[in-house]
């Protein structure tokens, strides 16, 4: 019997903001231990919580951006559980009444080529609710530590139906939703720091077989590969135990990055009866459809909708807008230097490629490239009127970003200009014509490529300064003369 996979994700992400859900204690990660701390995080007796309208703002600008309807009212409810990771012994959440209900993630599969883009399909959300986060516990040799100054950090849950149906799937949901986030500056996003956290639900059942098979819950999923390798595993885990005779019992099970391998955590026995009741505390916020249009109107274009567009208003092949997209600032740059100068091909080769190469090797943003949008426009200019060849312009952008001078007075400066002198050109293609009797032959007995080879000579001998298709002219004129 052949199997299929359904997986469900459950997503933390922690939403950017300066404080903490219901206190104006900042929130940043990487301070003191415990140093981010005030009488409502620790939970001590007297305290009231207080909103955060910034993460208000911003889990409604999430549902907004995936197309979730926002309910007029929503409510807050706590989640009581016994831990120390949280002082208080109940977390505030959203329970029936959350802030984002349903909604879709756009997401690419494999499949693409040079000119077409990969197959597109969307997942739905179930849901999306807002909640605080707890703190964080270290084991080592025999103690346990516990800091919390990520406890009360705003986090949004956001919940997936079960149509996710491979690892690579899950991959490229989180890929998206990541980026999604990052372009609207929702949240960072940052695996490593905890900025994003991720469980799986996964369950098998025979192929063609409609109804949901038992779920396994996968934690410790650290990166977006992790969830990757992670889900493998476990699909192949569950159709070999199912092939053994073996029932699924619904469980949670820790995935050992290390290893490779995912291990038992808890089964449903052990599941916590959380006694969700209305916080009394807070509230229910209600949010008007002004709004809703007015956080609405501040999101910015959604990456897959920037990809297409650079494709069809520019003309770019795929794959140079598939390095383009996923970095909104690089694009942005592009998109100020095309406004300079209307070359938008060379102009997303150079950015794309050279760019963004030299911006990775000296670890910096393109707002912070001495090279600007106009400056690259300038270069763009010298090719398109002929003083440079695209090679040259290569060699210019390169030191244009180490130096921040513009491209006209490089090329000046080093007498980078093309070759016009079509006699000092003719001397040299004579010469190489006369060193290569053999491509010329082939040339003249009809194979057209042969020239090519004697292309890279004279190119050689100008150091590059030769325009091209004088050089490609002349040639063809001088063989057949
Ligand atoms: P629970 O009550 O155990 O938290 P939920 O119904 O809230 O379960 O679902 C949690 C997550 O698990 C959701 O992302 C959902 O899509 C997913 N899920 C639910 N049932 C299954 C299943 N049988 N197989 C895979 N994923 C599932
Ligand atoms: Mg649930």
């Amino acid at each position: 019997m052949q199997y299929t996979a359904v997986i469900g994700l459950e997503v933390h992400v922690q939403l950017k903001t300066e404080s903490k859900m219901f206190t104006r204690v900042a929130y940043r990660y990487g301070d003191e231990p415990n140093t981010l701390t005030d009488a409502v995080v620790m939970g001590l007796p007297g305290v009231l919580p207080v909103l955060n309208l910034e993460a208000i703002r911003k889990s409604i600008q999430v549902g907004l951006l995936f197309g979730s309807r926002i309910p007029d009212v929503c409510k807050w409810d706590r989640k009581h559980y016994f831990y120390p990771d949280m002082p208080k012994n109940y977390q505030i959440t959203q329970y029936d009444q959350p802030i984002c209900v349903g909604g879709q993630v756009e997401i690419e599969l494999e499949g693409a080529s040079r000119n077409v883009m990969g197959e597109h399909k969307t997942i739905e959300l179930t849901r999306a609710h807002l909640e605080e986060d707890v703190g964080k516990l270290t084991h080592t040799g025999g103690d346990s530590l516990v800091d919390y100054n990520r406890a009360g950090a705003p986090l949004l849950e956001i919940v997936t139906e079960p149509v996710i149906y491979t690892a690579d799937e899950a991959f490229a949901f989180l890929t998206s939703l990541k980026l999604h986030l990052l372009y609207a500056g929702l949240a960072d996003c940052d695996m490593e720091k905890g900025g994003l956290r991720c469980d799986a639900n996964i369950s098998i059942r025979p192929q063609g077989s409609t109804t949901l098979g038992t779920k396994v819950e996968l934690k410790n999923l650290n990166s977006i590969s992790g969830v990757r390798n992670g889900i493998e595993y476990e699909i192949k885990r569950q159709i070999r135990a199912v092939e053994n005779g073996e029932m699924i019992v619904q469980q949670t099970r820790r995935w050992d990055a290390e290893k490779g391998v995912t291990t038992l955590m808890r089964t449903k026995e052990y599941a916590h009866d959380y006694r969700y009741f209305p916080d009394p505390d807070l509230m229910p916020v209600r949010i008007s459809e002004e709004w809703r249009q007015e956080l609405l109107a501040k999101l910015p274009e959604k990456p897959f909708d920037k990809q297409r567009r650079f494709i069809s208003q520019y003309d770019l092949p795929y794959t140079l807008t598939s390095v383009l997209y996923p970095l909104p600032e690089l694009c942005d740059f592009f998109e100020a230097a095309v406004k300079e100068h209307a070359n938008p091909k060379l102009i997303a080769n150079l950015v794309a490629n050279d760019l963004l190469r030299e911006l990775s090797n000296a670890g910096l943003t393109p707002k912070k490239s001495r090279i600007t949008p106009a400056m690259l426009a300038g270069l763009v200019r010298l090719v398109d009127d002929g003083s440079i060849s695209k090679q040259i312009a290569q060699d210019v952008l390169i030191e244009m970003f180490a130096s921040g001078e513009t491209a006209d007075v490089i090329v000046d400066r080093k007498g980078l200009k093309q070759t016009s002198d079509t006699g000092e050109l003719e001397a040299i293609i004579l010469a190489v014509l006369a060193d290569n009797p053999k491509p010329v032959e082939q040339y003249k007995a009809g194979n057209e490529k042969a020239i090519n080879a004697l292309k890279g000579p004279v190119m050689k001998a100008t150091k590059g300064k030769a325009n091209p298709n004088v050089v490609d002219e002349l040639m063809k004129k001088l063989i057949n003369r």
